[in-house]
C-alpha cells in the first residue's frame, strides 16, 4: 500500500483563503479589521523566523498586524504591563507571546495574564479547562490543524481508535482532548509507556508529536492508519542539513492509509490556524456568528 500524502501546504493556503474572505466581509459589512499582536522577548533565531512569518500571514489576509519585540533582559513587571495593554486595546483581538521565553520570566504567569478572549494560542488556563470540559473555548493552533486535516479525510471520526504519542501541555495532551470531543477512543502514549510499537498499532489515526527525528517506523503503523507527523527536527544527513518529522516517512507511507509529510504536512497548519482563531476571537468580540469549518 502507498499511502495518500495528507498536503498540509495546500490545506493551510485553502483555509488562509477561507480566513481572507470572511476578513474583507467582515470589513466590507461592519468596518471591523481583525488585529493580531505578536510579542516577541529576546533574539531566539528559531522564534525570529516564526515572528517573520506569522506578521506576514497576517498581512496577507487583511488583518491588522501588531509586533512588538522586546529585549532579552525585559523585566517581568514591563511585560506584564504590555499584556494588559494588548488585553484593553480594541484593536487587537488576538495576542501571542512567542514561547519560549528568556528563563528568568515566569511563562505560566505571562500566559495567565493575557485576555482567555484573546488567547488565540489557546494556552490559557481557562482555555485549557474549557476545552477539558468540551466547553467553547480559544484551541491551541497545531492540534487544531491536525483536526482539520483529519476531519477533511475522513469525514466523522466517532468510534475510531486515535493514538496520541506525547504529553505535551501544547501539542499532545490538546490533541487528545480534541479527538475525545470528536468521539474517538484516545490512548496518550508518552515516555513510560509499556510496548510503545503494540499500543500504536491498534491505532486508526496515529499522532506522532514527541521530538525524536523519525522514531515512529512503517512497524508501528496499522496497515491503513492515517498518520499525522506533528514533529519538526533538524538533522544532518549525508553533510547537509535536513527537516525531517518523528515519523520515519517512507516506511510508514509503505503501510498507513494516508500520511502527513515533514515538511509541508501539519507545520504549514499553524500559522493558518493562528489566523482562523483570531478571526473567531474577533467575530466572537462583536457578537458576530463564528466563521464555519474553522473552528473546533
Ligand atoms: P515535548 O518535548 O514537550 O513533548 C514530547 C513528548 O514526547 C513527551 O510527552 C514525551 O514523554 C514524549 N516522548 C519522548 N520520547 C519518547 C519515547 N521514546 N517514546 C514515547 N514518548 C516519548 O514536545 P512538543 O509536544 O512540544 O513537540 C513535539 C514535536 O512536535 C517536536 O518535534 C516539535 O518540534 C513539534 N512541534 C511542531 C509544531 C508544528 O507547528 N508542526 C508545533 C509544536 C511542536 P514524557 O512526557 O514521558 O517525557
Amino acid at each position: 500500500m502507498t499511502a495518500k500524502v495528507i498536503d498540509g501546504k495546500e490545506f493551510a493556503a485553502n483555509v488562509r483563503a477561507q480566513v481572507q474572505v470572511q476578513v474583507a466581509k467582515l470589513r466590507e459589512e461592519h468596518g471591523i479589521k481583525p488585529g493580531l499582536a505578536v510579542v516577541l522577548v529576546g533574539e531566539d533565531p528559531a522564534s525570529q523566523v516564526y515572528v517573520r512569518n506569522k506578521h506576514a500571514s497576517t498581512v496577507e489576509v487583511g488583518m491588522a498586524s501588531f509586533e512588538h519585540r522586546l529585549p532579552a533582559d525585559t523585566g517581568e513587571a514591563d511585560l506584564l504591563a504590555l499584556v494588559e495593554s494588548l488585553n484593553a486595546d480594541p484593536k487587537v483581538h488576538g495576542i501571542l507571546v512567542q514561547l519560549p521565553l528568556p528563563a528568568h520570566l515566569n511563562s505560566d504567569l505571562i500566559i495567565n495574564t493575557i485576555d482567555p478572549a484573546k488567547d488565540v494560542d489557546g494556552f490559557h488556563i481557562s482555555n485549557v479547562g474549557l476545552l477539558g470540559t468540551g466547553q467553547k473555548s480559544m484551541v491551541p493552533c497545531t492540534p487544531l490543524g491536525c483536526l482539520m486535516m483529519l476531519r477533511d479525510h475522513h469525514g466523522k471520526l466517532a468510534g475510531l481508535n486515535a493514538v496520541v504519542v506525547g504529553r505535551s501541555n501544547i501539542v499532545g495532551k490538546p490533541m487528545a482532548q480534541l479527538l475525545l470531543g470528536d468521539s474517538c477512543t484516545v490512548t496518550i502514549a508518552h515516555s513510560r509507556t509499556k510496548d510503545l510499537q503494540a499500543v500504536c498499532r491498534g491505532a486508526d489515526i496515529l499522532v506522532a508529536a514527541v521530538g525524536r527525528p523519525e522514531m515512529i517506523t512503517g512497524d508501528f503503523v496499522k496497515p491503513g492508519a492515517t498518520v499525522i507527523d506533528v514533529g519538526i527536527n533538524r538533522i544532518e544527513r549525508d553533510g547537509k542539513a535536513k527537516l525531517v518529522g518523528d515519523v520515519h516517512y517512507a516506511s510508514a507511507a509503505a503501510v498507513a492509509g494516508a500520511i502527513t509529510p515533514v515538511p509541508g504536512g501539519v507545520g504549514p497548519m499553524t500559522i493558518a490556524c493562528l489566523l482562523a482563531n483570531t478571526l473567531t476571537a474577533c467575530c466572537r468580540a462583536n457578537g458576530l456568528p463564528e466563521p464555519e469549518g474553522l473552528t473546533a
